[in-house]
């Protein structure tokens, strides 16, 4: 997809807040710092759209951002970070709890993960949590720019076993550095949308 328009539409932390408008919705998930805005801003070609905003300790928050008027990418805030306080994560839970579980519109989660290191109890968690209520998985293995040739294979097993990807869902490679796996996240974000 040419992405021509790209703009926030809502940071929101109830449903009442979602955008009524009724365009489909792909989310993103990942843990603090594995490069989710990183993601975003790579594939939608801007710079800062989704900066590293969502820090812990400011109010955490869905932002949805539109994209050329047909869809919102919805970014998740990350988890994992371990200064986290206990209610603060709570919240956390809550706020996606209710989306992953109501919001019609998702077609399709993207979880962000570092090809670097084996996936986190976090990680395992938050596949496990959108398997279970069906939602459809596109898995990112980033920062493989960071990684040797002869280490990706061997790299992208080991995700692919830790989190055990089911056969419907993909595992992209991906950098933010290099744009390596843009095209085929594209292709299957919108395989996703019915547009
Ligand atoms: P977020 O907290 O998940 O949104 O993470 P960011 O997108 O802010 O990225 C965290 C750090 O990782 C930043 O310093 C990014 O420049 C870096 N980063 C993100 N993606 C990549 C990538 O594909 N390759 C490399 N080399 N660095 C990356």
């Amino acid at each position: 997809m040419k992405v021509t328009e790209s703009d926030i539409t809502i940071s929101a932390v109830a449903p009442k807040q979602y955008p009524a408008e009724g365009l489909p919705e792909i989310a993103l998930a990942g843990r603090s710092n594995v490069g989710k805005s990183s993601f975003i801003n790579r594939l939608i070609n801007r710079k800062n759209l989704a900066r590293t905003s969502q820090k812990p300790g400011k109010t955490q928050t869905l932002n949805f951002y539109k994209i050329n008027q047909l869809f919102h990418f919805v970014d998740v805030p990350g988890y994992g970070y371990a200064k986290v306080s206990k209610s603060e994560r709570e919240a956390w839970g809550r706020m996606i709890e209710t989306y992953f579980t109501e919001r019609e519109n998702l077609k399709a989660a993207i979880l962000i993960i570092d090809s670097r290191h084996k996936p986190s109890k976090d990680d395992v968690l938050m596949y496990n949590f959108l398997k279970h209520h069906e939602i459809p998985v596109i898995v990112i293995a980033t920062k493989l720019d960071k990684l040797k040739k002869n280490e990706v294979p061997k790299q992208l097993k080991l995700i692919t076993e830790t989190l055990n990807i089911e056969m419907s869902d993909t595992i992209i490679p991906f950098s933010s550095e290099t744009s390596q796996g843009k095209e085929e996240a594209w292709h299957l974000i919108e395989s996703y949308l019915d547009l």
